[in-house]
């Protein structure tokens, strides 16, 4: 199960990639029906403490969800996944342990495989047990079955796109290829887990 808080880190990138995707004024007006004006003034610390309560990142996901619809929402959590990516790889490596995973000597599926399964590991010792990461025929999959992107969302179709985009820059970065990611089951629009596929090949170039 998730903690009821969150690494600061979470939370400051997310808010930080926001101001960049949104632009200033769209991201006051998202702080505003959100409730959560503390923000405006100063962004957590980018660190590890486990500080900023879950609720907080909730409201501000259902923030997005309220402004920019489902539709809109997907588009600017995809890229708030792919961006807060390399945030943490630039501010703060050692966050997800991404630091000195001996990469290079690895085949390309191995490298993705190597750091899907730390990362993983990671997400459950900070937020909680929450998911699972498997390899199959399927693909690379992560099992989610406490979300903290849609936890109290009602959706129509998935929401998890932050954790998409997130991903998506992960493969790139351990091989310089683009995968395929597809959220297949998710929480907010009722299913037990939120499933994220990755495809074992890259994407053909288009
Ligand atoms: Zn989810």
């Amino acid at each position: 199960m998730l903690k009821d808080k969150i690494p600061n880190s979470l939370m400051y990138v997310s808010l930080l990639t926001l101001q960049d995707i949104i632009g200033k004024n769209g991201f006051y007006a998202l702080l505003n029906v959100s409730g959560l004006h503390k923000y405006k003034e100063e962004l957590p610390p980018n660190n590890e403490k486990v500080e900023v309560p879950l609720l907080d990142f909730s409201t501000l996901i259902k923030g997005i969800l309220e402004i920019f619809g489902e539709k809109g929402a997907r588009s600017i959590l995809y890229n708030l996944g792919r961006r807060s990516f390399n945030v943490i790889l630039e501010e703060n490596p050692a966050l997800l342990g991404l630091v000195g995973l001996g990469l290079k000597v690895l085949s390309k599926k191995k490298r993705i495989d190597k750091l899907y399964k730390i990362s993983s590991k990671e997400t459950n010792k900070i937020f909680g047990e929450n998911q699972n990461y498997y390899s199959s025929d399927e693909g690379f999959v992560f099992e989610i079955y406490d979300c903290f992107w849609c936890k109290g969302l009602k959706t129509e179709g998935p929401i998890c796109f932050a954790e998409v985009g997130w991903n998506a820059e992960a493969a790139k970065w351990a091989t310089g290829d683009e995968h395929g990611v597809e959220e297949v089951l998710c929480r907010a629009k009722g299913d037990n887990v939120c499933k994220i596929v990755i495809s074992l090949e890259p994407k053909q170039d288009e």
